[in-house]
């Protein structure tokens, strides 16, 4: 026992530990100690900036005769230089930059390779990338250790940011932000949040009926999917993510192809329980996202004030005019048909997939006709084979967009829709160009990708430098 009866109190609080063991011990405690202690003791805000990182104390790095695509426009700069201080861009200059040679300072010559943002995704789940089914709601220790792998791999393509649309990543993100594990700066929605029945409900009919208010499902309980059926329910399940750092909230507001119950012509939540969603993320200064194909799905969602529309495949020219006239962002994913193919001849998931995969090509043309705010993200999922191709599902825009659409769309665009998040914005600064005062999140790439897109496919060789919030994490020049 502890001589200060409030001690383990701030031991637990200091270490974050669960709410309900906090709970316990300010019974023993006494409530007045628990409000005094709590108080006293600094939260660590899981919505804030995180620790900066060891190298991020100011050390300099000069790249040198780099040729710029600054994540906006549609070619590169002339010869430049580019100093990078701490994480941050400092200057660009087409004349020599003077740094003081310290141990701490590095100058890269760039030979005329080309310098671009760090790329980023906007639909990706970091912790079901990799894993099976099966896996992905059994060994939660396993699972993290998995995902961690795939975030350094993530990282090793070139992508410095993903957002994260559904799955239990908090703890990944808050190891990566430790430096604890390489890998991309993650914007968390934490569980997808569905009804019974649809897209991320994964339970099977023996699993029925729930008991309202009773045992979670394992689903539940690890984080991956949180079943919602009335208003009050959505804010309890949206509050929680928040609550855990969740920088944006995701629903599924239709159908889905992976998940057993959900056809794909269903709309799911109810206008007023997808409202109670939208609220309480407003309150958080933030947004939600959802997963929605069909017309019905996607008007009824903005009707409700959701801010951004993943997929959008089986939208209508009324429903493409609508998301220009209400200024929605609409998250593409160009999906490769080898995932259509993935899905066994004869399932149900494929008879899905094979009604949603025409509609992608529609979506990406009724997104050009409409000029609509486009981001690209690549929902890979349950696949480490395709999640290596990450980058190549980023060249494949090339189908409906010239290289330096498709490459600002993956860099300045998807930047701009990460800054929905206000305040619960995790990584404040700018993200997704290269200038002055932006995050040095940069890659040094052999060849003009402007030129060829296809350079992008094959990170591995061609990614000569990957930079993170100014850390060098792959250099192949040196040495
Ligand atoms: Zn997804």
């Amino acid at each position: 026992m502890h001589a200060n009866p409030i001690a383990p109190l701030l031991d637990m609080i200091r270490h974050r530990t669960r709410r309900s063991d906090i709970g316990r011990h300010a019974i023993l405690a006494g409530a007045a100690a628990l409000v005094c202690a709590a108080a006293l003791e600094p939260h660590r805000n899981v919505g804030a900036q995180p620790a900066a990182s060891a190298s991020a104390g100011g050390a300099v790095t000069l790249f040198e005769n780099v040729r710029i695509f600054d994540g906006k426009g549609a070619a590169l700069s002339t010869p430049s230089n580019v100093l990078i201080r701490g994480k941050i861009i400092e200057r660009i200059s087409t004349q020599p930059i003077p740094v003081d040679r310290r141990a701490d300072t590095r100058i890269i010559d760039g030979g005329g390779r080309t310098l671009m943002p760090g790329l980023i995704d906007v639909h990706w789940h970091a912790m079901l990338a990799r894993t099976t089914p099966a896996e992905a709601f059994g060994d939660v220790g396993f699972n993290n250790l998995v995902a961690g792998d795939e975030a350094t791999d993530t990282l090793m393509r070139g992508f410095t940011t993903v957002r994260d649309l559904g799955g239990p990543v908090f703890g990944l993100k808050r190891a990566i932000d430790e430096g604890i594990v390489k890998g991309p700066r993650i914007y968390p929605s934490g569980a997808m949040i569905t009804v019974t029945s649809g897209h991320g409900d994964f339970r099977q009919l023996t699993d029925l009926p729930r008991t309202i208010g009773g045992m979670l499902t394992r689903m539940e309980q690890i984080g991956g999917a949180m079943v919602a059926d009335s208003p009050d329910e959505v804010r309890v399940r949206v509050r929680e993510q928040l609550m855990q750092g969740a920088s944006q909230i995701k629903l599924t507001a239709g159908g889905g192809v992976s998940s057993p119950f959900s056809p794909i012509d269903v709309t799911t939540f109810t206008e007023a329980e997808l409202r109670a969603a939208v609220e309480a993320a407003d309150n958080w200064g933030t947004y939600v996202a959802v997963h929605a194909f069909t017309p019905a799905a996607i008007q009824r969602a903005v009707a409700a004030g959701v801010k951004c529309i993943e997929h959008g495949f089986l939208m209508d020219e009324a429903t493409a005019r609508l998301l220009a006239e209400k200024d929605i962002w609409l998250s593409l994913q160009p999906l490769p048909e080898e995932l259509r193919l993935g899905f066994p001849v004869g399932s149900v998931q494929r008879a899905k997939a094979d009604e949603v995969w025409p509609g992608i090509a529609r979506a990406y043309e009724l997104a050009k006709k409409y000029k609509l705010k486009t981001a690209f993200g690549t929902d890979v999922l349950f696949s480490r084979a395709l999640a290596q191709k990450q980058a190549a599902i980023l060249a494949s825009l090339a189908r409906w967009h010239t290289s330096a659409e498709a490459l600002v769309m993956a860099t300045g665009t998807n930047a701009e829709l990460l800054t929905l998040s206000g305040k619960r914005n995790p990584y404040p600064g700018k993200l997704g160009v290269v200038e002055g005062g932006a995050l040095a999140d940069l890659l040094l790439v052999e060849g003009n990708p402007l030129d060829n897109i296809n350079l992008i496919a094959d990170p591995a060789s061609n990614f000569k430098i990957i930079m993170k919030d100014g850390t060098i994490y792959k250099n192949t020049l040196t040495r």
